[in-house]
């Protein structure tokens, strides 16, 4: 295989998939990465969504294409194996482990957090079996100002990091993030970043829009200012197109096919 990408990292939401679009994502993307798959390249959907819920938006969109790893809850890896995905090990059960052990230690402070939060904001806060700590707010203000609080907190609990997509966000180890499970998931094909492309629009993707994960990093044109910054500052692709048009941009561009 010649072409220069041969790992695809795409974000879901806001970046391949746009809900209220028809198809939610775009025939032409489809298209370019069953080419990509075709000519040996592995694709990676790497989201914040759990399993089931992203599997009912791929059914639910008619997707034509199998993603061949998925990047879950921005950190659990699954290789798709004859229709299902099965867990990535040791990787999934360490990054399991790991995070247990930090949230016990963050479960004393719940208390006090969801007190503040509470004494100041209208939001819902939950527990999920992947973080005891979930938020979601009403606007991006009200995150804004949350995240800066928890952001300070994150500071007196070794390696604990606040992952925020928009109006969610919750905690996890710093070891996990999409982009640390970009690079194992690089490793374990035997690739190198330099044959990496990958896209996203929020910040939860920042940690793998970076070179150290990814040579060929992209946003569309949809994705936060953080986002197109960091994308830019590496040397990146930002689209003026939104959403699955703007990551199909993105590949023309890298692999050369940029017209006109
Ligand atoms: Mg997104």
């Amino acid at each position: 295989m010649n072409l220069p990408i041969k790992l695809l990292s795409t974000d879901f939401d806001g970046t391949l998939f746009a809900e209220f679009e028809n198809p939610p994502i775009p025939v032409e993307l489809q298209k370019l990465i069953a080419e990509l798959q075709a000519s040996g390249a592995k694709w990676a959907i790497n989201t914040g969504r759990e399993m089931a819920s992203l599997m009912e938006a791929l059914e639910r969109a008619g997707v034509t294409i199998e993603p061949d790893y998925l990047v879950l809850v921005e950190r659990e890896i699954h290789r798709h194996h004859e229709s299902q995905y099965v867990a990535l090990e040791p990787w999934n059960n360490t990054c399991t482990r790991v995070q247990k052990e930090i949230f016990n230690r963050v479960r004393e402070d719940l208390p006090k957090i969801v007190g503040w939060i509470n004494s100041r904001f209208h939001a819902r806060i939950y527990e999920d079996p992947y973080s005891p700590f979930c938020l979601i707010t009403g606007n991006t203000a009200d995150m804004n100002a949350i995240h800066e609080y928890l952001n300070e907190y994150c500071r007196s609990v070794p390696n604990l990091a606040v992952v925020r997509n928009d109006v969610y966000a919750r905690f996890s180890h710093d070891a996990y993030n999409k982009g640390t499970a970009l690079g194992e998931l690089t490793r374990q094909l035997g690739l190198q970043s330099s044959d990496v492309f990958a896209a996203g629009d929020h910040l939860n993707d920042l940690p793998m829009l970076k070179t150290q994960y990814a040579k060929y990093v992209a946003a569309p044109a949809n994705a936060v200012p953080e986002v197109k910054e960091l994308v830019r500052s590496e040397g990146g692709y930002v689209s003026e197109r939104s959403h699955g048009y703007g990551v199909a941009d993105a590949i023309k561009h890298y692999l050369g096919r940029t017209e006109g």
